[in-house]
C-alpha cells in the first residue's frame, strides 16, 4: 500500500490583484504594501509523488511543479491560487521556501502597493533554454 498523501490548506495572507504582468502572461500584483520578510502566502496545489511529477513533465509542455521533500511535489496546475501569478525574474522581490508539504512566498524586501510580485525559481525544468524576459538589470538571459 502506498502511504497516503494529504494535500493540506493552502492560504494567502497578503490577497494579490491578478492583471496582465509587465513580465509575462498574468501577474500578481500587491495590493497593499508587505513589510519585508513576511509571509505573502503558500502556493496551492496538490501534493503528488515525483514518479507522478515525472510522468506529467514528460506528458505536458506547460506544468507548474515544485519538488518537495520525501520525494513528493506541489502540482499547482490543480487547487492553485492567486500565487501561481507570481512571475520568475532574476531581480526578484519575493523569495520561495519550501516547508515539508508547502511551497511558501516571502516578501525579499518592502513592496509598494501596486507593485508587481516576482520571484527567482532558479533551476526549473527548462533546463536553462527558455529565454528570460523578466526585464531585470541583472538578467541571466535563461531559465
Ligand atoms: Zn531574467
Amino acid at each position: 500500500m502506498p502511504k497516503q498523501i494529504i494535500t493540506p490548506e493552502y492560504k494567502i495572507h497578503y490577497p494579490v490583484k491578478v492583471a496582465k504582468s509587465k513580465i509575462a502572461g498574468m501577474g500578481a500584483y500587491a495590493l497593499q504594501r508587505i513589510p519585508a520578510r513576511k509571509k505573502i502566502g503558500d502556493l496551492g496545489g496538490v501534493i503528488i509523488t515525483m514518479k507522478e511529477a515525472m510522468r506529467l513533465i514528460n506528458n505536458l509542455k506547460v506544468i507548474n511543479l515544485v519538488e518537495l521533500d520525501d520525494d513528493l511535489a506541489l502540482n499547482a496546475s490543480a487547487n492553485s491560487n492567486d500565487m501561481r501569478f507570481i512571475n520568475h525574474s532574476c531581480g526578484p522581490n519575493t523569495y520561495l521556501r519550501v516547508m515539508k508539504n508547502r511551497v511558501e512566498f516571502y516578501a525579499l524586501k518592502n513592496i509598494k502597493k501596486g507593485q508587481e510580485l516576482s520571484c527567482d525559481y532558479g533551476e526549473t525544468h527548462h533546463d536553462g533554454k527558455l529565454p528570460c524576459r523578466c526585464g531585470a538589470k541583472n538578467c541571466r538571459g535563461f531559465i
